[in-house]
């Protein structure tokens, strides 16, 4: 798991900002990337507020309990990009401890600060209410998904380029 302690995170975080300090126009394909990710993620984030106060409220065992996820570089380089709130620390210092936020109430942390897998898991009950509440609902999100995923490769290869590496295939 990358960057779990306190001394590799803020590292990380200084190698970003040194990074994407190489000047507006070089970096201006990985920003435009990043824009039109936060556009679909907001997308998202429009369906996924109404359904989560709908079934994660009451869930028996919330997923986050037991997830093992973290944030990677795709995620980062995107709040980083982006300018969201960045979270203080990696989700989790180990694999065995839970996420370190989740509240009383579901998740602290805004929707385009997560990593993008929180995003991507649609559980059961969730899948079955947003069938029930939103007629094709879901194949609209499914829609979406691959566009994400393909937005979140296409920033890395865009900085990664700004800086003159390749990104890993
Ligand atoms: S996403 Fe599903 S499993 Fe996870 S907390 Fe919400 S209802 Fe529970
Ligand atoms: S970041 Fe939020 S959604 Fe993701 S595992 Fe942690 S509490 Fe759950």
């Amino acid at each position: 798991m990358p960057w779990s302690t306190e001394a590799l995170w803020h590292a990380a975080q200084d190698a970003f900002r040194c990074s994407l300090s190489q000047g507006p126009v070089r970096m201006a394909a990985a920003r435009r990337s990043a824009d039109r990710l936060a556009h679909q993620l907001g997308l998202l984030d429009d369906w996924f507020e109404d359904l989560a106060a709908t079934t994660c409220k009451g869930c028996p065992d919330p997923c986050c309990n037991h997830a093992k996820v973290w944030l990677d570089f795709q995620d980062l380089l995107f709040i980083h990009l982006h300018h969201e709130t960045l979270p203080p620390y990696q989700l989790r210092r180990n694999l065995h401890e839970r996420c370190r936020f989740l509240g009383l109430h579901g998740c602290t942390l805004p929707r385009l600060s997560r990593p993008w897998i929180c995003t991507w898991y649609i559980c059961p009950t969730q899948r079955q209410v947003f069938e029930r509440d939103v007629p094709g609902g879901m194949v609209q999100i499914t829609a979406v998904l691959p566009r994400v995923k393909s937005l979140r490769q296409e920033m890395e290869r865009c900085f990664l380029t700004a800086l003159g590496l390749t990104a890993a295939v």
